[in-house]
């Protein structure tokens, strides 16, 4: 392709403005075509479509799409994107099921395009130092703790609660996508209680015991109700010390000295994953790794779904 990548941004809310919309601007390998959204208007002086067909049905040339809209409607958008032979970016989650996910890899496939299944969390600067250390080192137990005040972070999002909606599987999988990536062995779904609100359809906290091969304990502790301070961290014990990988994967210690990370090595999660799109995009392949997905798919099939109190936001 000569030229840079002409993209089409489609479902325009909190994410797509704090993240893909500076992360574009500031990328030479795209540029911004045309922006999709059900509600709102244009971004300046670009064209502007309420859905993904009324795109398809203009004269705008469009090379690729990042799709941002929650994960129960990115499937159907997807699969029109990769029938026009259009790369396709998505947000995480990838899709609402493995299935659909697994059939958008087929899809992309035949059409020779590039499917991109983008996990932000992994281009976190404390990561990529995270699984250098960690490989090789005889690991003794992982804890991963996500809390955070779902009215803080979510605010509005009825999505996060409806089927399909993840519910704290939403923040949760991004500890997955950087446990999955750091950690030296495959591991699994052992015990997982689910407190779901009896007024929602989603999980507000969860508990996950999870085991590697080399029967490793990793307990992992989801939490939308967390007020005051927030954690985002997983800490993995070794014989050789203790790994914490704080605040999301921006901060990491060693043996409780403070590990400096090269922010500029990834230039940051959102550049990071369009620089990687790019990439592919380049090399005429796909990245589709569905194991964060497939790990909370588990704890929804293994795990004691409880009721708790009314959610209102
Ligand atoms: P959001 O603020 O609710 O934005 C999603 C947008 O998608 C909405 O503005 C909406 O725009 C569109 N949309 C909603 N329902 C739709 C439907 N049924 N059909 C078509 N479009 C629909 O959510 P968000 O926080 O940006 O999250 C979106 C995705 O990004 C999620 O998968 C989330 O996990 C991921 N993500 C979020 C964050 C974050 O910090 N918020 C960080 C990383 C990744 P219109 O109503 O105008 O169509």
């Amino acid at each position: 392709m000569s030229g840079p990548i002409r993209l089409a941004l489609v479902g325009m809310g909190k994410i797509a403005r704090d993240q893909h919309l500076p992360a574009i601007a500031a990328d030479p390998h795209f540029e911004l075509v045309a922006t999709v959204s059900r509600h709102g208007g244009p971004e300046g002086d670009l064209p502007f479509f309420p859905d993904i067909h009324a795109l398809a049905a203009s004269d705008v040339a469009v090379d690729a799409v990042a799709l941002c809209t929650p994960p129960q409607v990115r499937r159907a958008i997807a699969e029109t994107a990769i029938a026009k032979g259009w790369h396709v970016f998505l947000e995480k989650p990838p899709g609402a099921t493995l299935a659909e996910v697994e059939s958008l890899r087929l899809a992309a496939e035949a059409r020779g395009i590039s499917l991109f299944a983008s996990w932000h969390s992994r281009y976190a600067p404390g990561v990529e130092p995270a699984r250098a250390w960690l490989a090789g080192k005889t690991l003794r137990g992982v804890t991963i703790t996500w809390r955070e005040d779902v009215r803080v972070w979510h605010p509005g999002q009825a999505w996060i609660w409806q089927p399909g909606g993840f519910g704290v599987f939403d923040p949760g999988i991004n500890a997955l996508s950087i446990a999955t990536h750091i950690l030296p062995r495959p591991f699994f779904v052992e015990e997982a209680e689910l407190d779901v609100p009896s007024n929602c359809a989603a999980p507000i906290a969860a508990r996950i015991a999870f085991r590697d091969t080399a029967d490793v304990p990793i307990a992992m502790d989801l939490d939308f109700r967390q007020e005051g301070p927030q954690s985002w961290d997983i800490v993995v014990e070794t014989e050789s010390g203790t790994l914490t990988l704080a605040k999301g994967g921006s901060e990491l210690s060693i043996g409780g000295g403070e590990i400096p990370v090269a922010e500029d090595a990834l230039h940051g999660e959102y550049p990071g994953l369009y620089a990687r799109f790019a990439e592919i995009v380049a090399a005429g392949v796909s990245d589709v790794d569905v194991a964060p997905l497939r790990h909370v798919a588990d704890a929804f099939l293994r795990g004691r779904h409880v009721s708790v109190d009314p959610f209102f936001e």
